[in-house]
């Protein structure tokens, strides 16, 4: 069985306890973890802390980059290793790995160094009562130690998406997994060290959120800034625990997300990109849609596709090229799912497809395997048009009019995507204007330029981050003032 330890100051180390790491494919035992306790967090701390003022904090801006393309490239060369443990961990078809979680995780060093190596810094001139005026610009400085705390649906992706920019502005990092998806961020460590990052600046503790790893890190006075991706219930604890020193942070949390379907659209495209936001990645992917709106005069023969496409997915082993959905994360997680599926039937729902347990064959029988499940005939204010599934599940209704779609998306606590389907232009200009959210994506789905903003609107985040956008929450924009 796989040791997972932490990764502090360069050093693989235990902790004060061990958990279990189970398959999400047939719960098997895989993996021993090291619960890092409240030693070893504040060792990871002070060890990044110790980095700050070490041979990192005196690099050049290109010394610094050329590290980080170094890393990206050591990840690419180590790729068939991550791919492994990211599937390993979470059960996620090899197909989807291969061609999302592993290459991000490795393009989220090289553009965020981009980034850095390119900004400008802003510059005013002025005028000053004895004519000789003043000149201000504004330089950036690293903020500190960032604590990074990171769910278990893309670990590799979403963990680097934010250690990438953290590292190119010059910070250093203390990153905490999911107890879920322990494996990647390990082995990012043995990337550091090959390519000579110094010690201390990347350093891994495992473990849970309250009275764990989680906590113990996000209250330590020593780290300067907090960046979260996960349940906004989380996020909110976590703001809590960042207001003792007024630290800052960058929540990216839940979603609702709605597709918006109008008769216009492109049917095929809309179909394929429909079952994709709310299938990939087994419906685990904060964007994913879970609320599909289908103006009336498409409706029957939308959700008609929409059942076909959803049946002909194949549920299966990662390696299997065949395989088109995993399974969910935990036994913990299918629970959940499985009773918001009672709900809608309790509810009221038609079930188009699915609403259970497939019958998988072997050892895969005892796995988190839930069936892609479509709900028809429900009110908006139904648990499952209201709340977060985070599964492969999606309701659909039909809808009358732009006004009317508009009021009935919007009417969510959450805020963060929704994809647009319309050929009339003005109509996609329109909607997405009016959408209170933070991504609008029309006639596309998780298309993602790695400079653009993101983050979520009400409560589905804090703050954005992705190109220059990152250097925002991970550097101090200092202002100088020069009188002539
Ligand atoms: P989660 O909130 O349960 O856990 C996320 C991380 O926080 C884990 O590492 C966990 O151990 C830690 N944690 C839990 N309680 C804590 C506490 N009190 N203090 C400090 N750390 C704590 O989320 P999850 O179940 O891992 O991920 C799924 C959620 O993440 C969904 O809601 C999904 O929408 C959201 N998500 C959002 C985005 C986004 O970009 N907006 C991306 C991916 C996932």
């Amino acid at each position: 069985m796989k040791q997972i330890d932490n990764f502090i100051d360069g050093a693989y180390v235990g902790g004060s306890r061990r958990f279990d790491k189970r398959s999400p494919l047939n719960n098997h035992i895989i993996a021993s973890v090291a619960e890092a306790g409240r030693s070893e967090v504040d060792a990871a701390v002070q060890a990044a802390r110790a980095a700050l003022a070490g041979p990192w904090g005196k690099l050049a801006v290109n010394e610094r980059v050329d590290l980080l393309y170094g890393v990206a490239n050591e990840i690419n060369r180590r790729f068939d290793e991550f791919l492994e443990a990211e599937c390993a961990d979470t059960g996620k078809p090899m197909s989807l790995a291969r061609h999302i979680d592993i290459p991000r995780g490795a393009a989220n060093f090289k553009v965020f160094a981009d980034t850095v190596k390119n900004v400008a810094s802003e510059c005013f001139e002025m005028s000053t009562p004895d004519g000789h005026g003043a000149i201000n610009y504004a330089i950036r400085r690293p903020v500190g130690v960032v604590a990074v705390v990171c769910p278990w649906n893309l670990p590799l992706l979403l963990m680097t998406w934010k250690v990438g920019p953290a590292l190119a502005c010059g910070n250093t990092v203390v990153v905490k997994p999911s107890e879920e998806t322990p494996q990647t961020a390990t082995l990012l460590g043995e990337v550091m060290n090959a390519v000579g990052v110094p010690n201390g600046v990347y350093n891994v503790v495992h473990g849970f959120g309250p009275d764990s790893a989680g906590e113990f890190l996000t209250t330590h006075p020593g780290v300067n800034a907090i960046t979260f991706t996960g349940e906004t219930r989380t996020g909110a604890a976590i703001m809590k625990a960042a207001a003792e020193g007024a630290r800052p942070v960058s929540l990216e949390m839940g979603g609702k997300n709605a597709a918006i379907v109008f008769a216009d659209c492109d049917f095929d495209a809309a179909v394929e990109g429909t079952l994709r936001s709310c299938f990939a990645n087994c419906g685990q992917v904060c964007l994913g849609t879970e609320r599909v709106y289908v103006e009336r005069p498409i409706f029957d023969k939308f959700v008609a596709a929409l059942k076909k496409g959803a049946e002909s997915m194949k549920l299966g082993a990662p390696a299997d090229p065949t395989t088109g959905l995993g399974p969910l994360i935990s036994r913990e997680h299918q629970d959940k799912v499985l009773s918001y599926y009672a709900k809608a039937r309790a509810e009221g729902a038609t079930i188009v497809t699915g609403g259970g347990v497939p019958d998988m064959p072997g050892d895969l029988a005892d796995g988190c395997w839930v069936q892609p499940t479509i709900w028809t005939g429900l009110s908006d204010e139904a648990s499952v048009c209201r709340e977060e599934v985070f599964g492969p599940c999606c309701h659909v209704a039909p809808f009358d009019s732009e006004e009317e779609v508009i009021r009935r998306a919007n009417d969510n606590v959450y805020g963060l995507a929704t994809a647009i389907w319309t050929t009339d232009l003005a109509r996609a200009h329109r909607v997405a204007g009016r959408v209170e959210v933070g991504i609008a994506w029309v006639n596309s789905w998780f298309l993602r330029d790695l400079r653009t903003p993101f983050g979520g609107a009400k409560q589905s985040g804090i703050g954005r981050e992705g190109g220059v956008h990152s250097l925002e929450f991970y550097t101090e924009l200092k202002n100088i003032c020069i009188k002539l």
